[in-house]
């Protein structure tokens, strides 16, 4: 028997509570949270009226003003605190995530670690160069270019990682001097409103860090067109990316949006296909599909692409989908019924168009399977590349297997979606991965590996998968906007 979530002790305490100027916050209204792998109620949270997000913006505004005044090395002592503390409150995370999002617990206690990696990253701006000096026209003058807190940074995030993208994005927002309110999904709020008692355990000073829940387009918007907030930062579809700019466009306001993938795995006919079956398969499976750099279409050379199917399929029909509390599942549930759903008409949409289901394509078998949200490992063949399953972001289980002949067909294919996060290549070849390198429309190009990402880089979408990102030395730049001071002492 595992430890509750709720209770006496805990990080969500007796139960869940909105987090606003570092006070438990509860509301006339709450929405239910619901664990994917049983379809059962976990939890009901408070929906955040429009007072609630004033509120949480004011005390944002408030604890900024001390937070901007404090040096860089101090700002990376208090995430340093929040990172002991999520070490000490690890496990605990990590069964949040669990009940509320359905990956399995290697995985999820693997996300804590990821939240205490994005931390660690954004610290390591404590000694950064925060400004710049230019030659002025005139001797006895200094034209400096400053870097400066944008002041309240709305973020909001989404439930694939409820509690690592909190993490990325307070990061960056308070070592750049910002104050945060959070807005999580309403699929996965738990998460957040643990990370932030974490934060506040921690030392975190009140209001500098509030999560607010409810709706997207009500308390998400709220958020965005307050006048108190400054900047916003989405991890999110590209339906909602699309919206928080139009939103911001009426404040001219800073985005930065971490949107979908539609990754393509390209196995040209050199390559290692251990390697390349291995990390198809990796890429695909992580968090149930749900990752918006998995293996969502794999175009293999015509000569490979029969013994890659079975290799593939192989490996798939071994994965252990049960339970996402045990230690030895691979596959947990969808998050969601609605999510459920869109997998399974894109697949039926695949198949009445005439492609082949190899492997799944529907709930698995068996009692447990029958409650939650529940999708079996499936391999399509017969797909051809204008399909929806190849154009439109499944994030599920679910891999469209294509083959090609040429070079330029292959990345045609491969550039042909709106999107243009995450790519993967696999050759021998130095040429012909330099060239894809060259000729991928990608934010990011993997050769002979896959992600996670690694949090130092930069991890950003190109066309419909964004603007901007969060991570490394590019990702702090998108939390800060410059000053520039004319400064006359010559005589
Ligand atoms: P979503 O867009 O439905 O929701 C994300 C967040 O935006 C939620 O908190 C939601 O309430 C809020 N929201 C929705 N509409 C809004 C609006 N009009 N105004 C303000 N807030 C609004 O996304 P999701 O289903 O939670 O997450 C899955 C998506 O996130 C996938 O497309 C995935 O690829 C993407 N994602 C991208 C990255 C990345 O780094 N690029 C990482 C993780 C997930």
């Amino acid at each position: 028997m595992t430890d509750p979530i709720f209770g006496p002790g805990t990080l969500l305490g007796p139960e869940p509570a909105l987090h606003i100027r570092g006070r438990r916050v509860t509301a006339a209204e709450t929405r239910p949270v619901e664990n994917p792998a049983t379809g059962e109620q976990l939890a009901a949270v408070p929906e955040a009226t429009p007072d609630d997000v004033a509120e949480a913006l004011e005390a944002a505004a408030a604890a900024q003003r001390a937070w901007a005044r404090t040096s860089h090395p101090r700002r990376a002592e208090v995430l340093a605190a929040v990172m002991a503390e999520l070490d000490t409150h690890a496990e605990e995370l990590a069964r949040i995530v669990v009940a509320e999002q359905g990956k399995p617990i290697t995985e999820a206690r693997g996300e804590i670690g990821g939240a205490r990696l994005f931390l660690d990253v954004a610290l390591g701006n404590k000694y950064r160069d925060v400004g710049e000096l230019v030659a002025p026209n005139t001797a006895g003058e200094q034209i400096a270019i400053r870097e400066e807190p944008y002041g309240v940074v709305a973020a909001i995030i989404p439930w694939n990682f409820p509690a690592a993208i909190f993490a990325r994005k307070i990061g960056p927002a308070l070592m750049a001097g910002n104050a945060v309110v959070v807005k999580p999904s309403e699929l996965t709020p738990l998460s957040a409103l643990a990370m932030a008692r974490v934060c506040q355990l921690a030392g975190v000073p009140d209001g500098l860090v509030n999560v607010v829940c409810g709706e997207g387009r009500v308390v998400g918007r709220q958020l965005v067109e307050h006048p108190l907030t400054s900047m916003v930062t989405l991890t999110g579809s590209t339906r909602a990316g699309r919206e928080i700019l139009a939103q911001a466009a009426g404040k001219v306001m800073a985005v930065s949006l971490e949107l979908g993938g539609k990754a393509p795995v390209i196995i040209f006919p050199d390559a290692d296909l251990d390697l390349a079956v291995g990390k198809a398969f990796e890429a695909r499976f992580w968090n149930c599909g749900q990752v918006c750099t998995c293996n969502e279409r794999t175009y293999v050379h015509a000569s490979l692409h029969d013994e890659f199917v079975a290799r593939f399929v192989e490996r798939a029909k071994g994965i252990r989908i049960g339970d996402p509390a045990a230690d030895d599942t691979q596959l947990g549930p969808k998050v969601s019924a609605a999510e459920w759903d869109k997998v399974k008409g894109l697949v039926d949409g695949a198949v009445a168009a005439g492609a082949k289901v190899v492997l799944g394509g529907d709930r698995p078998e068996g009692g447990r399977f029958t409650r939650g949200h529940w999708f079996a490992p499936t391999v399509l063949t017969g797909v051809a590349n204008d399909m929806e399953v190849v154009q439109r972001e499944v994030f599920g289980p679910v891999l469209p297997v294509l083959p090609f002949d040429g070079y330029d067909e292959v990345i045609d294919w491969a550039n042909s979606t709106d999107y243009g996060l995450t790519s993967y290549v696999f050759t021998e070849d130095l040429r012909t991965a330099m060239r894809a390198t060259d000729d991928l429309e990608f934010g990011e190009v993997y050769v002979n590996a896959v992600g996670p990402e690694q949090f130092q880089a930069f991890h950003s979408g190109w066309k419909l998968s964004g603007l901007g990102g969060d991570d490394g030395r590019h990702g702090y730049d998108r939390y800060v906007r410059r000053k520039t001071v004319y400064l006359r002492y010559g005589g």
